[in-house]
C-alpha cells in the first residue's frame, strides 16, 4: 500500500482551538451580520480565510528572529536577506517592504501609468487597485476556459490574446505582470513554457515583465511535477528560471517566505532601483529595512531557504489535492487541478437554485461556518460586484505548516454535511456595504433561515 504523505515536521509549540457548538455559531454569525471577516478568530475552529501571513514559522526562523540586527541602516539582517534573495532570483537590487502591496504601490508610483495599460495572466486585487489609483488600466488575459478546462497549467496567459493586445496597445503598455501561481484564476499554476513565451514577446515589444512571485515555490513545484521534461530539474533551478525571465518582481513574503508580515521588491535595472529607493524612503523606511524590523528580515531569509524543500511542497500539495478530491466526492464542485495553497469550490454550480445575485458563495461560506466552524472566503459577486460570466467561488485557503491531516479530514467531514443540504441553502441579501472592497465590511442576512446542523 502506498504510504501516506506525512507532515515533514514535528510540533513543538501548540495553540489551543476553542470548540464551539452549532447554537453558539448561529448566534455568532448573526452578530457578525453574516460576514466572516467580522468574526473573532477565536470563534473559528479551522481558519481557512487566507494563507497570507498565517503560516507557522520553524524553529530555525524563530532562532533567526533572535539574531535580528536592529540597526537603522546597513543591518546584518539586511545583507543576509539580500544574499538569499540574490541567489534565489538573480535580481541585483533587493528592497524589503512591509508587505506585498507596498512593493506594488511603489512600482506603480515610479513607473508612469497614467493613460497606460498593464497586461496580465491575472492581476491580484491589490495589484489592480494600485495600477488603477496610478491612472492605469489592468487587463487580464487568461485562457477563456481557465477555470473549467482541467489543464495542469490553468494559470497560463493566453498567448494569442497577448499578441492581439500587444499590437492594439502598442506604445501605451507600462508593463506585463505574470502572477505565479495565478491567484485570480483559482490559484492555478503557470508553466515555464508559458512564462518564457510571454517574456519573449515582452522583449520583442520592449515592454518590461514583472513577476508577482507570491507563490513562486508552489509554482516551481507544479512545474517540476507536471511540465514535460522537468521532473529531474531541482526546484531551486526551476525557481531561478522563473525569475530569470522577469525584469522586476514583487512579492508578499506572507505567502512563500512563510513569515507573518513582509514583502519584497526586486529590480534588475539600476536607474529604476534608484527611483524605487527614493519612494521607499518616503513611504516605507530606509532601503535596508523597508518598513520591517531586522528580525523580520532574518525570518524572511530563513523562510525563503526552507520553502523549496521538496518534502514540504509535496506535503502541501498533497493536502490540497486530498481535500479537493474529498469535497468533489461529497458532491461539491471544485476547480481542478487544485491549487497548492487552497481549494476553490464552485458555489454557483453546487447551489444551482441560487442566481449570482443571491450570492451562492457567501451562502456556502456561511453554511461551512454554521456546520463546523470553518472560515473560508467568498470570491464572487460579493467580492467583485456583478460581472458577466464570473464564477461564484469559495476559497478554502490552507495556512502553511499549521494544520494536520486530521484537521483536513475534519474540513472534509463538515463539507460533506453541508453538501447534503446544499439545495436548501438560502439566498443572501446585502443590508449595507461600502463603495469599495465591500466584502470586508458588508452586512448581510439570509433571505430564509439556514438549515439546522448537528454538532
Ligand atoms: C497576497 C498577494 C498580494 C499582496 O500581498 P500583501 O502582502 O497581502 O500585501 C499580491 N499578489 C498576490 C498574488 C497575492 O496573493
Amino acid at each position: 500500500m502506498a504510504r501516506p504523505v506525512i507532515e515533514p515536521f514535528r510540533i513543538k509549540v501548540v495553540e489551543p482551538i476553542k470548540i464551539t457548538t452549532p447554537a453558539e455559531r448561529r448566534a455568532l454569525l448573526a452578530d457578525a451580520r453574516y460576514n466572516l471577516f467580522s468574526l473573532r478568530a477565536e470563534d473559528v475552529i479551522i481558519d481557512l480565510l487566507t494563507d497570507s501571513g498565517t503560516g507557522a514559522m520553524s524553529a530555525e526562523q524563530w532562532s533567526a528572529v533572535m539574531r535580528g540586527d536592529e540597526s537603522y541602516a546597513g543591518a546584518k539582517s539586511y545583507f543576509r536577506l539580500q544574499e538569499v534573495v540574490r541567489e534565489l532570483t538573480g535580481m541585483e537590487h533587493v528592497l524589503p517592504t512591509h508587505q506585498g502591496r507596498a512593493a506594488e504601490r511603489i512600482l506603480c508610483a515610479v513607473v508612469p501609468l497614467r493613460g497606460k495599460v498593464v497586461l496580465s495572466n491575472g492581476l491580484f486585487d491589490t495589484t489592480r487597485a494600485n495600477i488603477e489609483v496610478a491612472g492605469g488600466a489592468g487587463i487580464d488575459l487568461p485562457a477563456a476556459d481557465a477555470l473549467t478546462a482541467h489543464r495542469p497549467f490553468g494559470g497560463d496567459m493566453d498567448l494569442a490574446r497577448l499578441d492581439e493586445h500587444l499590437a492594439r496597445h502598442e506604445g501605451s503598455i507600462a508593463f506585463v505582470v505574470m502572477t505565479v501561481t495565478n491567484n485570480t484564476m483559482g490559484g492555478q499554476a503557470v508553466s515555464l513554457g508559458n512564462l518564457r513565451a510571454v517574456a519573449e514577446r515582452c522583449r520583442r515589444a520592449r515592454v518590461p515583465l514583472v513577476l508577482d512571485a507570491c507563490r513562486f515555490a508552489e509554482n516551481a513545484y507544479r512545474i517540476q511535477r507536471d511540465e514535460p521534461g522537468m521532473r529531474d530539474t531541482p526546484l531551486s533551478e526551476i525557481a531561478r528560471a522563473m525569475f530569470d525571465v522577469a525584469d522586476v518582481f514583487t512579492m508578499s513574503a506572507k505567502k512563500d517566505a512563510i513569515v507573518n508580515m513582509g514583502g519584497l521588491l526586486g529590480v534588475r535595472d539600476g536607474a529604476l532601483a534608484e527611483a524605487v529607493k527614493v519612494n521607499l524612503i518616503l513611504t516605507e523606511g530606509f532601503p535596508t529595512y523597508g518598513g520591517l524590523a531586522g528580525r523580520d528580515l532574518d525570518a524572511m531569509a530563513q523562510g525563503l531557504r526552507e520553502v523549496l524543500d521538496p518534502h514540504y511542497l509535496e506535503y502541501r500539495y498533497a493536502a490540497a489535492r486530498y481535500l479537493a478530491k474529498r469535497m468533489e466526492d461529497d458532491g461539491l464542485v471544485v476547480v481542478q487541478p487544485a491549487a497548492a495553497h487552497a481549494v476553490y469550490l464552485d458555489a454557483g454550480a453546487a447551489l444551482p437554485h441560487l442566481a449570482p445575485s443571491d450570492l451562492p458563495g457567501q451562502s456556502l461560506a456561511c453554511a461551512l461556518y454554521l456546520a463546523g466552524g470553518l472560515r473560508s472566503c467568498e470570491i464572487g459577486e460579493l467580492m467583485f460586484g456583478p460581472g458577466e460570466g464570473r464564477r461564484q467561488l469559495v476559497r478554502l485557503a490552507i495556512p502553511r505548516r499549521v494544520y494536520t491531516q486530521s484537521h483536513i479530514d475534519y474540513v472534509g467531514a463538515v463539507a460533506e454535511d453541508v453538501a447534503r443540504v446544499r439545495h436548501q441553502l438560502p439566498a443572501m441579501r446585502i443590508l449595507s456595504a461600502p463603495a469599495h472592497l465591500r466584502h470586508f465590511s458588508a452586512a448581510l442576512e439570509p433571505a430564509t433561515p439556514f438549515p439546522e446542523f448537528d454538532a
